[in-house]
């Protein structure tokens, strides 16, 4: 079965925060506020994870009244999602994100935090694909006030992706494809 899942979130900038993203440090005048580091970016990638399985979010999986969570790398957490996603026997194929904010710049960082994602959740970087943009000055990401971040991600039964991947292997996909387009 093939299954997609859509994440979002937003934080608030604070000036006497660091700023993550992807769990990578980015250089910036103001982090965010939150309970963990609100790396904005992974919290709207885990809810999208957990949704394509039916998993819920990450307010019920780690609650922001547990002290146990106070200031935690979001990178400890996307790994306990991978495990929620592994105990329902599901593979991730791809994941496509977007930050949404006026600054910093998040361009130079892009081969960093898709290099960060990828390695975490065990993918190749070409799985992964990341993208910032500004909202033109309007709304609460226009006014500086925040950030905000969208994910969607799609998932694979992992039997249906080993059976996928064996007949690659052979070839017979492309044999497959080969015939189609022949015709
Ligand atoms: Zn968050």
């Amino acid at each position: 079965m093939f299954k997609v899942g859509f994440g979002y979130d937003s934080h608030r900038f604070d000036k006497d925060r660091k700023l993550f993203l992807g769990g990578v440090e980015i250089e910036s005048e103001y982090g965010l506020q939150g309970h963990s580091d609100a790396d904005v970016l992974l919290h709207a990638l885990m809810d999208a994870l957990l949704g394509s399985v039916g998993s819920g979010d990450i307010g019920s999986h780690f609650p922001d009244n547990d002290p146990e969570y106070k200031d935690i790398n979001s990178l400890k957490l996307l790994a306990e999602v991978k495990k929620e996603l592994e105990s329902k026997n599901f593979v991730i194929n791809n994941c496509d994100l977007v930050v949404v904010a006026e600054k910093p710049k998040l361009k130079p960082y892009r081969d960093k935090i898709v290099n960060s994602i990828a390695k975490n959740l065990e993918l190749e970087a070409e799985d992964i694909n990341f993208k910032a943009t500004t909202n033109e000055k309007m709304g609460f990401t226009g006014r500086r006030e925040g950030m905000a971040a969208y994910a969607v991600v799609s998932v694979v039964e992992k039997s249906l992706w080993q059976f996928l991947k064996k007949l690659n292997r052979k070839g017979v996909l492309d044999d497959v494809s080969k015939k189609y387009n022949d015709k």
